[in-house]
């Protein structure tokens, strides 16, 4: 069994949505369910899921316009994997350019899916607990490589940021010289 994750499958088409559906509840991943791009973006922004699963052929607002709205418009970073019938190129890269994590080309086989979902979960899981760091109004992404102080960014040089790196990741600890010149 899976921990308690929470996705929302978007998918039009009906008996995919349910066998996609009834195999990620039997491993223990909560399901909701938006047979459309408008649901989708409603859901997304005023539920909070682990994932996203999103086809790319919808009625209405495609899977690569709800993509885009979310990343642009609604600043979610929550991991996308995209579905597409036609396994185009084209589509693979408007996926990804629109923000996408992941890319699946269907027919796929189910634990396919459930593997690259819990993949990129427990990728952005890690990359935002352990890699971000605030301090007062000082911001550090090491997965992003950005620093922010007061909302504004600060750019610093590989070595600046591996120092601030490292004091903000003891704090408010004490740092031994010999670790500093280990970075340095
Ligand atoms: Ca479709």
């Amino acid at each position: 069994m899976n921990e308690q994750f929470v996705i929302l499958l978007v998918e039009d088409h009906l008996p995919l949505a349910e066998t996609i559906g009834a195999y990620l509840e039997e491993t223990g991943i909560a399901v909701d369910f938006a047979p459309n791009g408008l649901t989708a973006l409603h859901l997304a922004v005023t539920n909070t899921y682990d994932a996203i699963v999103l086809d790319i052929g919808l009625p209405g607002v495609n899977g690569l316009e709800v993509c885009r709205k979310l990343r642009q418009e609604a600043h979610s970073a929550t991991p996308i994997i995209m579905l597409t019938a036609r396994d185009q190129l084209e589509d693979k890269l408007a996926g990804f350019d629109a923000g996408a994590d992941d890319y699946l080309v269907k027919p796929f086989a189910m634990p396919e899916l459930e593997a690259r979902l819990l993949a990129i979960i427990r990728r952005r899981r890690s990359s935002a607990f352990q890699d971000h760091y605030e301090i007062g109004d000082l911001i550090l992404d090491a997965a992003r490589f950005t620093v922010t102080r007061a909302g504004r960014s600060i750019r610093l040089s590989g070595k600046q940021f591996d120092l601030l790196h490292l004091l903000m990741r003891e704090s408010p600890n004490l740092v031994s010289r010999e670790s500093v010149e280990r970075v340095l």
